[in-house]
């Protein structure tokens, strides 16, 4: 009922105050909500006015202007799937795999990012294990919610086994529209640097389309035949395969060096060891220097990815007993695990080429922010092509050298 008097809520006064975790779409119990693209394509809720009652809800359900996480690490790993092929088509190590798979086996649900043809990218929740190659893999670039966290509760409410990867701000978003503990819901949280927009990644591929006259099939963020790193690949609808260097990609670039990360991304809560999941997962970053013993004598290959896995709840010490057999695991501690990687520490920062970058995509699109890094980066682009041809034990040694 239209609560007479009150004005309609003001979701966020400024951008940095909102992450488009769509908690305040969701729990708008008037559908009066909803998200739209600013000029360079980041979501933001807007409220209708003619269809407010007012309630209050949207505000109630705001995890990043209300909550306070207050989760501490109290047990960390070192984690690989046993499965090569999972490991290599994984982002890491293939843990989120290991731990779908027990769920899709158990009839249970799995909600994370998929990409539709056109490469728009979207939470979805499945009983389907068809659908875990497509789920599989890091996608760098905003996942958009939209209603999900309903129909997930829907799934918690038919005590269906629920599992939730994504963002730490997606993850805190996600429940604090629920609003209680749900014994049968898992969290997973990505230790994450970052989201650019969803359209100027599309933007990036359609104009790689048009500069190169073909049609991208499909598209990895992280090609592991490249080794562990920022470098991915395409294969056209002709089965030509484009190997994508970070230094000689607009996209990979500035994602990588966060020049175009969403407003908030630069101020974000989570970025600590405070985490919204009951798992947290990345990479393991520094896994040479903090456990070397694993790579000598435990035969881990680092060229292939190693995730770090960080408990922060007892569910998350559960889930782990309980599916954990699918993962090759060795204890570490959060200092180690923090040491290599920045965002367990503190937010990325905020890069003072971002205004320059993003205003110009706003006002000449991706076309132009490409032209406008080709001729910056100069040479400098073979590099990534230049260190993939090193092999990885000379890297290690050239790594140490330039160290001493
Ligand atoms: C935008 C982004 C930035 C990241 N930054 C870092 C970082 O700075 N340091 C670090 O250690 N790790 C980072 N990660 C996490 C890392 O890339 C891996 O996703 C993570 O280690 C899990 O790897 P995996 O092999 O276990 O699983 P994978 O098989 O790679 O599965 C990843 C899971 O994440 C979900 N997912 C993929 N893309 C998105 C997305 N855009 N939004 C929400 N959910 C998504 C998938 O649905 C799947 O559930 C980032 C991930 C993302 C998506």
């Amino acid at each position: 009922m239209m609560q007479e008097g009150r004005p309609v809520p003001v979701l966020f006064k400024e951008k940095k105050d909102c992450c488009a975790c769509c908690a305040c779409m969701n729990a708008c119990p008037k559908d009066a909500i909803k998200m739209q693209e600013d000029e360079c394509g980041f979501l933001y809720p807007v409220i209708d006015p003619q269809q407010c009652i007012r309630c209050g809800k949207c505000q109630k359900a705001c995890a990043y202007q209300n909550i306070k996480e207050t989760n501490t690490p109290f047990q960390t790993w070192v984690a690989v799937s046993k499965e090569e092929t999972i490991v290599m088509n994984a982002a890491s190590g293939g843990v989120f795999s290991a731990l779908a798979t027990g769920y899709f086996k158990e009839g249970g649900f799995v909600s994370g990012a998929v990409f539709d043809k056109d490469f728009t990218l979207y939470h979805i929740i499945t009983e389907q294990s068809k659908f875990l190659s497509k789920l599989r893999g890091s996608k760098y670039t905003q996942s958009s919610i939209g209603y999900v966290l309903r129909e997930i509760k829907k799934k918690l409410l038919e005590n269906k086994q629920v599992l939730f990867c994504g963002t730490p701000c997606q993850v805190a978003g996600l429940k604090s529209y629920l609003g209680k503990e749900y014994a049968n819901l898992l969290t997973i949280d990505l230790i994450c640097h970052g989201v650019p927009s969803n359209r100027s990644f599309k933007d990036y591929i359609h104009h790689f389309e048009k500069k190169n006259n073909i049609q991208v099939k499909s598209f990895t963020f992280r090609d592991k035949q490249v080794g562990w790193g920022k470098n991915g690949s395409i294969i056209t609808q002709s089965g030509k395969r484009y190997k994508l260097f970070e230094t000689a990609q607009s996209y990979f670039y500035y994602f990588a060096y966060s020049i175009i990360m969403r407003e908030n991304c630069y101020t974000c809560k989570y970025a600590c060891s405070h985490r919204p999941g009951d798992l947290t997962i990345g990479d393991y970053w520094g896994i040479q220097k903090e456990h070397p013993e694993l790579l000598n004598k435990q035969n881990l290959d680092e060229s292939k990815g190693v995730s770090v896995i960080i408990v922060n709840t007892q569910k998350g010490v559960s889930a782990l007993q309980k599916y954990g057999c699918e993962l090759r695991l060795y204890e570490s501690s959060f200092e180690k695990a923090a040491r290599g990687n920045a965002q367990l520490n503190k937010p990325t920062a905020h890069q003072p080429k971002r205004e320059d970058v993003l205003s110009l995509y706003a006002k000449a699109g991706w076309e132009a922010v490409d032209d406008k890094f080709q001729n910056e980066i100069g040479i400098k682009k073979y590099s990534g092509f230049v260190k993939s041809l090193i092999p990885r034990d000379l890297k290690r040694v050239l790594k140490r050298f330039i160290k001493n």
